[in-house]
């Protein structure tokens, strides 16, 4: 297991990539904050955390470092939690600046930071935690990054001291923000604040994890902690993805096309939203402030694996349609007689089946409902079946719910099989049920079942059928087509009369076949079990057929199980009972009915595919 887990097609490439930067030696390591210019240049790693939390970490994952501009866009989540949208916008914007890290980019009239990924956005920001005190303040940012992170963190002390000492630009920043109003308490204690927030001691790994947290939604993957509420994680994805590279986010964008954050510590934090975050740490930086290796690494594994967000990689409105039938040409395992399947024949196109699959997005939906709207006028019931559809895309979700009222408007019928792990699907389609005043939503546990509702209501029938019983009730029974008026008398005699009660099973697969049965009242399903507690049923067989009758052919024991569906009357005909001349007249009827079940099948068969 160890062995296949490190030849992993990702972890093979992440080594090769680290190998192939590692002899890069252009950039520097950053000095302005004397402390930083301590970091060794040779330390060079990479971490990748799948949203499904399996880490790929290659270099020196271990080693750390302080965190700096990245704390920026967690900041910034926990502000939009603390005081919400509206208010965080009214202190700090969201347009990029085009400038250096520590420019003082304010607007001009309201003094407001252009966004909160350059140092004047980011104190702004700070001074919008939430807390008693400062030290309270400090409690809670350092919670908000271990729920990122999975562990406690720690601030390292002497490169917050250094950078307390030397940090005069950025106290010069607060003190203009407080003359603006932006910041509305003492500059010293914020700005303070934001030099801790930016000391905060992490790994490669940390900030791999970190990006797949926000990748996704806001749930670390490793510890199924919430640590981020999920409305706000678009905002910081987008702040990230215009301003998160300082002045070099439109080149950003361009060759990488990930959100992103870089700090000067070295570090960078990259997500691929619903997918995996990217953690890259390497001290020497280029001259807008990020990492060198960094950035190339970014760059590189954008380009060969084709992260890029803004890539189309599928067209959405490919089909998620697998295959479209109506009632006409398909119909349920409820067998039926002569007339009924004529019946179907000339009016089961009112009956429209469309059998899903995939990822239903905005557009395939669309596309979709417009293939159900052309047929408007000639549908009657519509059936839907999810059973493999992987997802549904809120946008399509809104269109279900838009098309049930349209139905129930109209008076049609919307049918749904395979929803039931489709949870936010279900509550929408529950909620828009109700504000149409529907009593229901008609929901099965599979597409045959519609099928046969749907039927069923075509036929103006009730099920089960309650058809009178007729005096010979011998002689609409295909075996017995073309038997004389003797054979026929004979056979009456024979066979004997059953009842049973709904549920009871008639005879269990694997029983010795002595015989069949004609029905007379109610229904019979032939069912085989396919799993410990599931079963399918293969047909339902209903007054006029007869079941159990294969055996006669195969001489073989029971292949099915037979249950009635409600109170089932039947005449049972003990194969013994069966005289010689009689049998091949049986046998003839026998073949003469599978070759037409068998061709009726194989059309079904070419249309579904
Ligand atoms: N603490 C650093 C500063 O404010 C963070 C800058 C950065 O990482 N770009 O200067």
């Amino acid at each position: 297991m160890t062995a296949l887990l490190h030849a992993l097609p990702i972890q093979a490439y992440l080594e090769a990539l680290h190998q192939r930067l590692s002899d890069i030696r252009d950039g520097e390591v950053a000095s302005y904050i004397p402390e930083l210019s301590r970091a060794d240049p040779n330390w060079f790693a990479i971490a990748l955390v799948t949203v499904d939390g399996h880490v790929y970490q290659v270099g020196d994952s271990h080693q750390e470092f302080t965190i700096q501009s990245i704390s920026k866009a967690i900041t910034y989540g926990l502000a939009l939690e603390d005081r919400g949208v509206e208010a965080v916008l009214a202190k700090v914007g969201v347009e990029p600046s085009g400038e250096a890290f520590n420019s003082i980019s304010l607007e001009k009239d309201t003094g407001r930071p252009f966004n909160p990924m350059i140092n004047a956005g980011a104190i702004a920001t700070t001074g919008l935690i939430e807390g008693k005190s400062w030290p309270d303040k400090l409690a809670r940012i350092l919670q908000r990054f271990e729920k990122f992170v999975g562990h406690p963190v720690t601030v390292d002390e002497e490169v917050y001291c250094s950078e307390r000492d030397t940090g005069h630009r950025n106290r010069a920043i607060a003190h203009l923000l407080r003359n603006a109003n932006i910041i509305e308490e003492f500059p010293e204690e914020v700005v303070d604040l934001y030099f801790r927030q930016c000391s905060i001691r992490v790994t490669a790994r940390d900030l791999a994890l970190m990006g797949a947290t926000l990748a996704n939604n806001g749930v670390n993957p490793i510890t199924s902690v919430c640590a981020q509420q999920s409305q706000y994680v678009d905002k910081m994805l987008s702040v990230m993805t215009t301003c998160g590279m300082y002045d070099y986010s439109g080149n950003w964008v361009y060759s990488v096309g990930m959100p992103a954050k870089s700090g000067v510590g070295g570090g960078i934090m990259a997500v691929l939203p619903g997918q995996f975050g990217l953690g890259v740490f390497s001290p020497l930086l280029d001259r807008k402030g990020n990492s060198f290796r960094g950035v190339r690494v970014c760059e590189e594994l954008s380009r060969d694996i084709g992260v890029h967000l803004l890539k189309v990689v599928r067209a959405t409105s490919a089909s998620v349609v697998r295959v479209h039938y109506d009632g006409a040409c398909i119909h349920s395992r409820r067998q039926r007689l002569s007339g009924d399947r004529e019946a179907l024949a000339r009016g089961g196109h009112r009956i429209q089946v469309y059998e899903l699959q995939g990822e239903l997005m905005f557009a395939s939906t669309d596309s979709l409902i417009r293939s159900i709207a052309s047929q408007w006028d000639d549908t009657d019931f519509l059936i839907l079946d999810f059973h493999r559809v992987v997802d549904i895309a809120a946008a399509s979700i809104h269109l279900f719910t838009d098309l049930l009222a349209r139905f129930a408007a109209s008076g049609k019928h919307l049918l749904l099989t395979g929803t039931e792990d489709k949870y936010a699907f279900r509550r929408a389609i529950a909620r828009g049920a109700r504000t149409c005043g529907l009593e229901r939503v008609f929901e099965f546990e599979d597409t045959d079942r519609a099928l046969e509702f749907c039927e069923d209501q075509l036929l103006g029938r009730e099920p089960p059928s309650s058809a009178p019983e007729p005096d010979d009730v011998l002689r609409d029974q295909y075996l017995c087509q073309d038997l004389s008026p003797a054979e026929m008398a004979r056979l009456q005699q024979v066979t004997r009369r059953l009842s049973f009660q709904p549920g009871e099973h008639i005879f269990q697969s694997g029983d010795a076949a002595t015989s069949l049965f004609f029905v007379l009242r109610g229904h019979v399903d032939l069912v085989v079990r396919t799993g410990q507690r599931q079963e399918r049923r293969l047909v339902t067989v209903c007054a006029g057929m007869s079941f159990g009758e294969f055996a006669l052919a195969t001489g073989q024991g029971r292949s099915t199980a037979a249950r009635a569906v409600a109170a089932v009357e039947c005449m049972e005909l003990a194969f013994a009972d069966i005289d010689a001349d009689l049998k091949p007249k049986l046998m003839g009827n026998l073949a003469r009915e599978l070759a037409r079940r068998l061709s009726a099948e194989a059309k079904q068969l070419q249309i579904l595919g």
